[in-house]
């Protein structure tokens, strides 16, 4: 979705935009998102003098694997922000502000699905766990500790190197003799 930005600037109401994004599945810092839905952006856009008042709100539900136990854990999303597009001046603060990633056609027009991604984005967790209290898996035999017990006596662990000890035992590549049962 997008909007002119004289539009904007001489607007005497406030201008509603309602939109979802459609999103394929991201990766940031290492964590996947899959959205259950597409995220859903909503912006109010007012003028006041030569700034563009913006209220806006992003809803989405996403997907991730827990970052200690792998398990699908969901994120719900739920914020609110305010923020102000020096648009509507001549200065240097609106020439800066021209150069912004969701400001197209030198400066003539803002895309609005470019924001909210932004948006989107920028309130992701940097971790996702299932939750605050996960105690992850051995990266010993892989057990997911928050649903049974070990005897290998690991403490914190690399999720990855988990799934791969799992593997190895899998395929007989374990080969110091430990014999605790798999509890997969
Ligand atoms: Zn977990
Ligand atoms: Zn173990």
């Amino acid at each position: 979705m997008k909007v002119m930005v004289t539009e904007l600037c001489e607007a005497s109401a406030p201008r509603d935009f309602e939109f979802v994004l459609s999103m394929t599945p991201l990766e940031l810092q290492g964590t996947d998102f899959v959205p259950v839905s597409p995220p859903h952006i909503r912006l109010r856009l007012r003028r006041e003098g030569s700034k563009i008042e913006v209220g806006a709100a992003v809803r989405a539900r996403m997907h991730s694997p827990c970052a200690r136990c792998l398990a699908d854990s969901i994120t719900n999303l739920n914020v609110a922000v305010t923020d102000q597009w020096p648009l509507c001046g001549t200065n240097d603060e609106t020439a800066d502000f021209l150069a912004s990633p969701f400001i197209e056609d030198a400066g003539r027009i803002v895309n609005l699905t470019e924001y909210g991604s932004a948006l989107l984005v920028e309130h992701l967790p940097v971790r996702v766990l299932c939750s605050g209290n996960c105690r992850g898996l051995c990266p010993t035999c892989g057990i997911n500790r928050n649903e049974g017990e070990c005897t290998c006596g690991n403490s914190e662990l690399d999720p990855r190197l988990a799934v791969l000890g799992r593997l190895l035992h899998d395929k007989g590549g374990v080969r110091d003799g430990t014999t605790e049962k798999k509890n997969i």
